[in-house]
């Protein structure tokens, strides 16, 4: 059983490089940028992941309550990563990219 999954993540990573996020577990997963660059969320705090929600999204779970559990706010509605390297952002959903934005001026 153990193989079997080591050998299928072993094949999402190839998918992984053509525009999907790989998950290793819930918690974690990594990504070829298209400068090359490898990034990666598997440390807990990273600079790669944007915590983006709009002002609207915000407002709702400013005003969820007096008491926030940070545990509680609901997650943005897209995962966002930026690359350290070349700056290029990219927004997934359900892991797949589905918006892609380069600094201007950078092909
Ligand atoms: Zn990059």
């Amino acid at each position: 059983m153990e193989m079997n999954n080591s050998k299928e993540l072993h094949l999402d990573w190839n998918f992984a490089s053509q525009g999907f996020l790989q998950n290793w577990s819930d918690q974690m997963a990594k990504f070829q940028c298209k400068c090359g660059a490898i990034l990666s969320n598997s440390r807990a705090l990273n600079d790669v992941e944007l915590i983006v929600y709009t002002d609207i999204e915000w407002d709702d779970v400013i005003n969820s309550g007096d008491l926030i559990d940070p545990v509680t706010i609901q997650s943005p509605r897209y995962d966002v990563w930026r690359c350290n390297e070349c700056e290029r952002i990219y927004v997934f959903e359900e892991n797949v990219v589905i918006k892609t934005y380069a600094v201007e001026g950078d092909t």
